[in-house]
Formats: structure tokens, sequence, C-alpha cells
């Protein structure tokens, strides 16, 4: 509770961005207090560690700032989720819906093994899409879900429910 008021209170609130009528959640003032970074980290580690986590996946790109830290913080291999046309190995990729149009995010499948259980951190979770097709890639892979870590979720677009189907009992952390 009170790690959460402390986290949460360094979130800043930028009206209109990236455009009119969106108000988006700045992570920036938390990354730069080191006190509260320090703590958001040691969380995720924690979390990483209690639910069996083998390797932590973070999503492009505020997904990185925080679990490439958390990961190391917890002894764990780190494998990043990236946009199309990043990653220069062997890929696997997944195409999702957004509101307008589309978009698909790619994994190094061969950096995962198939006895795995993965972590997968990011910063917000907004409809979910993200994630959910970062779910796919992972079980694509061969490996297994050990959950979902945000540090926040926009409850009003309705992620958890989306989420809810691929999540298939492993557990969604918001902090
Ligand atoms: P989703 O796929 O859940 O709709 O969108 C989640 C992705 O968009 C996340 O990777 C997240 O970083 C980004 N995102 C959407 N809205 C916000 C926001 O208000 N603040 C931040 N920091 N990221 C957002």
């Amino acid at each position: 509770q009170e790690l959460q008021s402390r986290l949460l209170g360094r979130i800043r609130d930028v009206p209109d961005h990236p455009k009119p009528g969106v108000t988006f959640k700045d992570i920036t003032p938390l990354l730069a207090d080191p006190a509260a970074f320090g703590a958001l980290t040691d969380t995720l580690a924690e979390l990483c560690l209690r639910h069996g986590a083998t390797k932590v996946v973070g999503l492009e790109a505020r997904g990185f700032i925080l679990a490439a830290p958390a990961a190391v913080r917890a002894g764990l291999g780190f494998v990043p989720v990236r946009k199309a046309g990043k990653l220069p190995g062997a890929t696997l990729g997944q195409a999702y819906d957004l509101e307008y149009g589309s978009a698909e995010i790619e994994i190094h499948a061969e950096d995962l093994d198939p006895g795995d259980r993965v972590m997968v951190i990011d910063d917000v979770l907004a409809t979910g899409g993200t994630a959910e097709a970062s779910l796919s890639l992972i079980r694509r892979a061969g490996a297994g879900v050990a959950g979902v870590a945000v540090l926040m979720e926009l409850s009003f677009l309705d992620g958890r429910q989306r989420l809810e189907r691929s999540l298939s009992g492993a557990p969604l952390e918001v902090l």
C-alpha cells in the first residue's frame, strides 16, 4: 500500500498525449527517483521469483526499462519483445489489433527454452493487446507463462478481461 502510493505518486499525467483526449501516464519522474525506481525493481524481482519465473520478458519500450533491472536483481535472463523488424535473428511474430489498424511484435524464440516459465513485464496495461500477443509468442516458442506484471492498468480499457483467456490461470500483478 505504502509502496503503491510512493510509486504512483511519481507517475505524471500528461493531458492530450500522444493525441487530443488521451491522458498519458508518464513514468519518467519515477525513473528519475532512485529510491522509487529501486523499490519498484526489488518488487518486480520478488514477484518474478514468487511466481516461479525462470526468464523475464520486457515489452518495448518502457517495459525494457523496468524488466531488465528486475531480471538482473532476480538472477534471471532477460528477453526483449520488440516491434516487428528490429530483432536481427530468426524471429517469431505475432500481429494484434489496435483501436485503428494493427501492430506486430517479435521475439527471438531461441532465447527461450522449452522448460522456461516467463514473467512478462510492462509499464502500463491499456487494452491488453500487446501483453496478449506477447503471451502467444511465449507459448508458440514452447515456453510457459509465469504471469504478467505491470506498474499500472488503465482499467477503463478492460485490458484485464482481454488478457484473462490467454493467462489461463497465471496471475496478472498490478503494483
Ligand atoms: P495495450 O496493448 O495494452 O493497449 O497498450 C499497452 C502498451 O502501450 C504498453 O506497452 C504501454 O507502454 C503503452 N501505453 C499505452 N498507454 C500508455 C500510457 O498512458 N502511458 C504509458 N507509459 N504507456 C502507455
